[in-house]
């Protein structure tokens, strides 16, 4: 019965998706595209299939995290590059968990990519395309009404948790996670893990090469773009 649930208009087109209503307000459709953008918008380009990869191996990584007691708005995949979710409202505050430094925390603290840290790091950012999604800490958010002081304790414990789930689960495959980026939104009471856990918000370097397997491809064009998306899609969803 599901399956057949019908895409009515687009409520919000973003870089990488599209989120359409459904007959039920509770649900929507988040429709997954190939167009990859970088640098706050300013690189923009094709990765081919990157769509159909990022909905199933966020679908397989969300039902992982749900299995462990982790709530998000998964309800269920209907094809390649749509699924069905619950509709959030989400809580404009990007949440970024570290086990390695990379990205612009090595920037920030002039460090080398690759270094090791005792314990991960959490990081708030505004999620403000206009501002370029500047970090933030929690006395910007309660100030500013992103969120309550509850909902920012939430978001910690549940980062962290999400953060070691992941670890562990990438591990497995031969993956490390690096760092990723979350979202959370808020529904009938509840907050819930929401938008994607994809190559897209992640950066995954392969275990024993250190490889890059992740949007920092696409970024720094380092060729390979594809090849290794589909790579992550074959360790996390299994042979095609
Ligand atoms: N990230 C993201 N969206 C953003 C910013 C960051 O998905 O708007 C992800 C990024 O892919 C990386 C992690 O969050 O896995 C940490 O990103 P960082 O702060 O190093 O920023 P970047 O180097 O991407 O500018």
């Amino acid at each position: 019965m599901m399956k057949t649930m019908k895409r009515l208009e687009q409520l919000y087109e973003g870089k990488a998706k599209i989120i359409y209503a459904t007959e039920d307000p509770n649900l929507v459709i988040q429709y997954f595209k190939d167009d990859a953008s970088a640098f706050n918008g300013i690189k923009k380009g094709t990765i081919v299939d990157k769509g159909v990869i990022n909905n199933h191996v966020s679908n397989v990584i969300f039902k992982y995290l749900e299995d462990n007691g982790v709530r998000t708005h998964l309800v269920e995949e209907l094809n390649d590059r749509e699924t069905v979710v619950k509709h959030l409202e989400i809580i404009p505050v990007e949440v970024v968990l570290r086990n390695v430094v990379a990205g612009s925390l090595a920037k920030r603290m002039g460090l080398k990519e690759g270094t090791e840290m005792k314990a991960p790091i959490l990081e708030f950012y505004y999620k403000d395309d206009d501002l370029g999604d500047p970090m933030i800490n929690e006395y910007h958010i309660k100030e500013f009404g992103l969120a309550t002081a509850e909902e920012i304790e939430f978001l910690r414990e549940q980062g962290f948790k999400v953060n070691e789930l992941l670890f562990e689960f990438f591990k497995q495959r031969n993956i490390r996670l690096v760092d990723f980026k979350i979202e959370f939104g808020r529904h009938k009471g509840e907050i819930l893990l929401g938008d994607e856990i994809s190559p897209d918000g992640c950066r995954f370097w392969h275990w024993e090469t250190g490889e890059k397997m992740d949007k920092d491809r696409f970024r720094f064009n380092l060729g390979q773009v594809e090849e290794k998306y589909q790579e992550v899609y074959q360790l996390i969803c299994g042979p095609a």
